[in-house]
């Protein structure tokens, strides 16, 4: 039987690329893509789609009892980088929202969540290197401390109530169709862009931080493989770690001079480089590969030659 799913949040990085996706496998006009704005006009124009604020519970309850909605992907958040500016904000939106997805799957109207975390929930007493699924979470972010309060209640809800709520820690996501929406990993977006508009970039984490990171096609990947799994194979109710590259400043630098030999980096760290440091430099997430097999396809060098291919596209530059 065809899935009927609802997306919140759908005009952001991740959503964006999301919604083409489920669209692909489960039918245009089984996939209703919301935002609180219609900035994105060609999600917008691209489907079905409903004008939702994330913290209206009445809302989204109203949009899946008109649609037969079954299944919520809920991608609408303030992230790392946006959230020390607006902690309330930030508590505000990414508590609550899911707080309402939660409770129409409790209450029967849905049936299946999908609900990102993300390597936030990890803080500076964390094992850096190859971070275990099950390890210490003091983070010291906001947005780290709603990711790991998140995956608490989704576990609860899972155990309590049965709820089929599904979660992966995302890495850094880097992507050429929408830009980031204010993370500590957006660098790595931004690099690409301005090395084939000016050829230099000022990177604003030091040239030896190494953070988690994710091509958006593994990511989407993963998000549609996660929640096709049967549920007998889930042992994680929390939060899947997941992990592909790990790399530098420097280090995705030496990878575009490889196909723009002119590019230059300067480094200017800001209050971003605290929120880096707090954070995993690799992860271990053999778990998600035992449970749903689960294996990137773009490693740092052809995730570079691709972005690179895209935005010259994007900018009209000569191949
Ligand atoms: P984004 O900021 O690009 O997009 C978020 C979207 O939510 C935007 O389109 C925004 O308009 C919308 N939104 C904001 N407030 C809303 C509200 N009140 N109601 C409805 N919509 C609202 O974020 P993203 O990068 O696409 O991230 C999606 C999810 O993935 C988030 O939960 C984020 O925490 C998680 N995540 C992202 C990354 C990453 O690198 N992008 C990494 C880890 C986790």
């Amino acid at each position: 039987m065809s899935s009927k799913i609802l997306i919140i949040g759908a005009c952001g990085q991740i959503g964006t690329e999301l919604t083409t996706k489920l669209r692909e496998i489960y039918g245009v006009n089984n996939v209703i893509a919301s935002d609180i704005n219609t900035r994105n006009l060609d999600l917008v124009n691209s489907g079905p789609f409903e004008i939702i604020d994330a913290k209206n519970f009445n809302a989204i309850k109203d949009c899946c009892k008109n649609h037969n909605i079954d299944t919520v992907y809920l991608m609408a958040a303030l992230l790392s980088a946006t959230g020390e500016k607006y902690p309330m904000e930030a508590w505000d939106l990414n508590t609550n929202a899911l707080f309402h997805v939660l409770n129409l799957a409790k209450d029967g109207v849905i049936k299946k969540i999908f609900w990102p975390s993300s390597i936030a929930v990890f803080g500076s007493t964390t094992p850096r290197e190859n971070t275990p699924q099950h390890t210490i979470c003091e983070p010291t972010t906001v947005y780290g401390i709603t990711k790991q309060v998140g995956e608490r209640w989704c576990e609860y809800y899972h155990n309590k109530y049965g709820v089929d709520v599904r979660s992966l820690r995302y890495p850094g996501i880097i992507s050429h169709k929408a830009m980031p929406g204010g993370g500590t990993t957006d660098y790595a977006v931004e690099i690409y862009h301005e090395a084939l508009k000016i050829g230099t970039y000022e990177c604003f984490l030091s040239k030896d931080t190494s953070l988690p990171m994710m091509f958006m096609a593994d990511a989407i990947k993963a998000t549609t493989e996660l929640m096709q799994t049967p549920v007998e194979h889930l042992t994680i109710r929390s939060s899947y770690n997941l992990a592909a590259i790990s790399f530098t400043p420097k280090e995705i630098a030496e990878s575009i001079k490889k196909q723009l030999p002119e590019f230059s980096i300067t480094y200017k760290p800001d209050f971003r480089q605290a929120i880096a440091d707090s954070w995993p430099s690799s992860i271990d997430d053999s778990i998600a590969r035992k449970d749903w097999n689960w294996k990137e396809n773009y490693n740092l060098e052809v995730m570079t030659i691709e972005m690179l291919t895209q935005l010259k596209l994007k900018y009209r530059i000569e191949p």
